[in-house]
């Protein structure tokens, strides 16, 4: 394999674009590429997306990832959006490209790549959780990976008790007063179906963009149960009874707690937690770690079942934990491991 060949045709530039052949950017926006597609929704892979909806001529994504674009405000022509299936073929002048699901949020996809001009096959992780099991692993040449837990020490303990933990927490919160849970877009409908598989019957209460997004996703075969819009006539009858449990964008907690009774109970789903599934922050606060990314051992297995003769990092959205993954592949797995976006001279030292 030609390393500077491939990095002309496979890369991650510096706007946390994807690169794959000449038409595909993926995740954020670069000038000159055709088509953009969007793994999912979460605002790290939705950059410049208006920019893309402007000047590429096809914007591409899963059937509910595409659903909850426009919930979020995103406005695609028809003519310009492309809505496809897992599995589905896509042939281009250079190549051949299908989503492979992924367990991450609703939506979510990891997009195969068949280079015809390179003749190797490339595949793109996206964000991810349980590899092998959720997330199928794709067998490539050269494997993209993202890196979000990508430190060694970032090893989630208890992290199949968290579910568990989280009902049991809300279900006693519940019987002194009214739960307010944060979170960010799909984690936020992944707790509402956990608790609802879990029994828990209070009425759910949010703000419109979060009802609709749940609305969504409920068509999609996740349990919402009972959930009206925060102003609605319903809500106001729910508020009265105080029994109830509010979901709000992790952006909000400040000025929800600021603004909530002493009787309220504010939880936080967060992937920032290692030691425990869960934490008592103060009388009113908990933390939950509930992760939609795997951890640092997760990572390392999927490149491992890959086994690729080249893997990049996605630095553009994991910073120095990239740095540190690709260090540790290379240590590890003895797999050529480049963090990007970077230069082409600092790459020629990674491949010592
Ligand atoms: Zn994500």
């Amino acid at each position: 394999m030609n390393l500077e060949k491939i990095l002309d045709r496979i890369s991650i530039k510096s706007s946390g674009a994807i690169i794959m052949g000449s038409n595909l950017m993926i995740d954020a926006h670069e000038p000159g590429y055709p088509i953009r597609i969007v793994t999912h929704i979460h605002h790290d892979h939705i950059t410049d997306l208006n920019k893309s909806i402007r000047e590429s001529s096809l914007i591409i994504g899963t059937p509910p990832t595409l659903e909850i674009l426009r919930e979020l405000g995103y406005i695609i022509p028809d003519y310009k959006s492309l809505s496809l299936d897992y599995g589905r073929n896509i042939r281009l002048d250079d190549g051949e490209f299908k989503f492979i699901p992924s367990k991450h949020v609703i939506g979510s996809t990891q997009v195969f790549f068949r280079d015809y001009i390179l003749g190797i096959d490339v595949g793109y992780t996206s964000d991810f959780k349980d590899p092998g099991k959720g997330t199928p692993i794709m067998n490539v040449d050269v494997l993209v990976i993202e890196s979000t837990y990508g430190r060694p020490e970032w090893l989630r303990r208890m992290k199949d008790l968290a579910e568990e933990l989280f009902i049991d927490l809300v279900k006693q919160l519940l019987s002194q007063g009214p739960v307010y849970i944060y979170g960010y877009h799909g984690k936020l409908q992944e707790a509402m179906h956990i608790l609802r598989t879990g029994g828990i019957i209070a009425p759910f209460l949010a703000p419109y963009k979060i009802y609709k997004i749940s609305k969504v996703t409920e068509k999609y075969g996740y349990e919402i149960g009972e959930l009206y819009p925060e102003n609605s006539d319903a809500a106001c009858e729910v508020l009265r009874t105080r029994w109830y449990i509010l979901f709000e964008h992790l952006s909000k907690i400040r000025q929800r707690i600021m603004s909530s009774s002493p009787q309220v109970s504010h939880i936080v789903l967060t992937g920032w937690e290692f030691e425990s599934a869960y934490r008592k922050l103060n009388e009113r606060v908990w933390k939950i770690a509930l992760s939609d990314h795997g951890d640092f051992e997760d990572l390392l297995n999927y490149v491992t079942q890959s086994s690729p003769r080249l893997v990049i990092v996605d630095k553009a959205r994991a910073g120095t934990a990239a740095d540190i993954f690709a260090h540790e592949i290379m240590k590890k797995l003895k797999i050529p491991a480049i963090p990007m976006p970077k230069t082409i001279t600092s790459i020629k030292s990674y491949m010592r």
